[in-house]
C-alpha cells in the first residue's frame, strides 16, 4: 500500500489502511464473512459441483439497498494473504468449479498476492459492484479469467441517492471497458461451463425502470451482445436502510421486471439469464457466519 494512503477504488479516500479503515469499512488484512461452496451463481458458471465463492466483508460501494448489508459494512473475520491462498487451495480442492471473488475490489492487492502463492487451476472469477478503479483492474490483468460486475446504474442522480457515488455511471463503463479488453471474447468449455469472458449482471431496483434501460444499452454498447453473458436480475428486497427511502422499500412489480427483460430482447442480447418463476426471497442469501475463513 502506498505511504500517501490507499486510492484503490474510485472513492480514493486516501486513508492509511495499516492505521485505520477506509471509507470502505476495512483496514489492511483480508476480512472475510464466509468462504464455501455456492450453488446459487448462473448455471453457466458452475454446476452441481458448486463455484468456491469467497465473500470480502466491506465495499467502497456501500449502497444503502445491500443485499448483504452487514457483511458490506465490514463483519467479518480478518485472515493473512497466506490463509486466503490457503482458501482458495481448500475450495478447489473441494472440487469448486472456479474461486468466486465476491466484492473483494478494495483487497486488490492482497487477491493479487494470493493468486501468485496458489495459482486455481479453475477459472478465477471476479464478482464486483461495477464500481471499479480503472487502474487497479489493470494490475489484475491475467489473473482474473470471468469478471461478473453487477452495472448497477445509468442514472447519476438514483447513484448518489442510493449508493453516495454519482460518477458511477461514468465510472462503471471505464471499467467495464477494461474488463473487456482483459478478457477478451467469451468461451465455454466442452463441459458446457464458461471459462473466460464476461458475466454483467444487472440487478432491477423499484420505480427504476429507466435506470435499468439505461444500463442495458450501456452493456449493449460495450459488450458482445453474441457472446457475452447478461443475467437480469429480479430478487431485489428492501434490506439495509430501503426503509428511508420509501421508493425502494418494497418487492419490485412483476411489470417492472417484464419492461425491462422485453427490453434485453430488443436490444438482442441472445445469452441473457432472466429470473421468471423464482421467488424473490431471502434463500439464496447465504450466511455470512465465517464458514470456511
Ligand atoms: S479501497 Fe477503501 S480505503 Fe481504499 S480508496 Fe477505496 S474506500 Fe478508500
Amino acid at each position: 500500500m502506498k505511504e500517501e494512503g490507499c486510492r484503490l477504488c474510485p472513492r480514493k479516500c486516501g486513508v492509511d489502511r495499516n492505521a485505520k479503515k477506509g471509507y470502505c469499512g476495512v483496514g489492511k488484512d483480508p476480512v472475510l464473512g464466509r468462504a464455501a461452496l455456492h450453488y446459487w451463481e448462473e448455471p453457466i458458471l458452475a454446476d452441481e459441483r458448486g463455484s468456491g465463492a469467497v465473500f470480502f466483508a466491506g465495499c467502497s460501494l456501500k449502497c444503502v439497498y445491500c443485499q448483504n448489508y452487514e457483511l458490506s459494512r465490514g463483519r467479518g473475520k480478518e485472515i493473512s494473504v497466506a490463509r486466503l491462498a490457503d482458501i482458495f487451495r481448500e475450495l478447489q480442492d473441494k472440487g469448486a468449479c472456479n474461486i468466486d471473488l465476491v466484492t473483494g475490489s478494495h483487497f486488490i492487492p492482497q487477491i493479487r498476492e494470493a493468486l501468485t502463492v496458489f495459482r486455481p487451476s479453475v477459472p478465477v472469477i471476479f464478482n464486483c459492484g461495477g464500481y471499479e478503479s480503472e487502474e487497479s483492474l489493470k494490475t489484475l490483468d491475467g489473473l482474473v479469467d470471468i469478471y461478473m460486475p453487477d452495472f448497477k446504474y445509468s442514472d447519476g442522480a438514483l447513484a448518489e441517492r442510493y449508493s453516495h457515488a454519482p460518477d458511477y455511471p461514468v465510472v462503471a463503463q471505464v471499467a467495464l471497458k477494461e474488463m473487456k479488453r482483459q478478457v477478451g471474447e467469451t468461451t465455454v468449455g466442452k463441459d458446457g461451463l464458461m471459462k473466460k469472458g464476461i458475466l454483467a449482471r444487472h440487478l432491477v431496483l423499484p420505480g427504476a425502470v429507466g435506470n435499468s434501460r439505461g444500463v442495458l444499452d450501456t452493456l449493449a454498447r460495450i459488450l458482445d451482445r453474441k457472446k457475452d453473458y447478461l443475467s437480469v436480475m429480479s430478487q431485489y428486497i428492501p434490506f439495509g436502510e430501503a426503509e428511508k427511502y420509501p421508493e425502494i422499500n418494497r418487492r419490485l412489480k412483476p411489470i417492472e421486471y417484464k419492461a425491462v427483460v422485453a427490453y434485453a430482447e430488443k436490444l438482442a442480447f441472445e445469452n441473457a439469464f432472466v429470473q421468471y418463476g423464482e421467488s424473490a426471497d431471502d434463500s439464496f442469501v447465504p450466511l455470512f457466519d465465517g464458514t470456511g475463513v
